[in-house]
């Protein structure tokens, strides 16, 4: 049976070989990268008064736990420029590329900015929108993009409408989930999506386990 992926969560690790959890860790100078877990490193639109802590990223890319950059991105309602966000996401897209790890992405009222900075920096790397929940129009230009993927995980909970809705048009080969913030287990978050999809959850395990390990190799 293939493990649950969490592709993306601020929580402590599980440690149990029937999960794969990608734990979110927000870079700055002290942060610890050592870590005995897989994760992903990022500086947060909501942080970009900082700096660019250069130094805990090269840290960082000599880690073979740290599996992609992010979470970080732009978000028009919280966070703050909208410019110097772009700035940091760009940084962070050029780390991406150059060290061929695939990126987490927050996205609030932005879905075309990214799509635009996509082509503009004419990135190849996958792109992971975590916390999905746009609309049907957004849903499929994102998804013209090959190498875009979508995950779902408050939206289930929040808007079922929306969330039926977005199984039906993200294909299994583009689809993660996640639990983020939240408290919930990534085995009630399966469940949920495989209720509304009607899919098997044996089903969606096996083809979120495919996609992950295509993007990011046997673990
Ligand atoms: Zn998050």
């Amino acid at each position: 049976m293939s493990p649950f992926v969490n592709i993306h969560t601020h929580n402590n690790h599980i440690g149990n070989k029937e999960f794969i959890e990608i734990i979110n860790i927000d870079v700055d100078d002290s942060v610890n990268v050592d870590v005995p877990f897989l994760y992903s490193l990022g500086l947060h639109p909501w942080n970009v008064e900082t700096k660019e802590f250069m130094a805990s990223w090269f840290h960082a890319l000599g880690n073979s736990n740290l599996k992609a950059i992010g979470e970080c991105g732009l978000d028009r309602v919280h966070g703050s420029d909208l410019e110097k966000q772009k700035y940091f996401f760009i940084r962070q897209i050029e780390i991406s590329e150059q060290y061929h790890k695939p990126m987490i992405i927050h996205s609030v009222k932005t879905y075309s900015d990214i799509i635009s900075i996509r082509k503009e920096t004419k990135a190849k790397m996958p792109w992971i929108i975590h916390g999905f929940q746009g609309n049907e129009q957004i849903c499929i230009q994102l998804l013209r993009h090959n190498d875009i993927y979508l995950s779902l995980g408050e939206v289930l909970f929040k808007n079922a409408a929306r969330a039926t809705q977005l199984l039906k048009l993200i294909s299994q080969e583009r689809l993660f989930f996640e639990t983020d913030v939240s408290e919930r287990s990534i085995v009630e978050v399966y469940e949920k999506a495989a209720l509304l999809s009607g899919r098997s959850l044996d089903e969606l395990r096996s083809d979120i386990f495919n996609n992950f390990v295509k993007i990011f190799g046997k673990i």
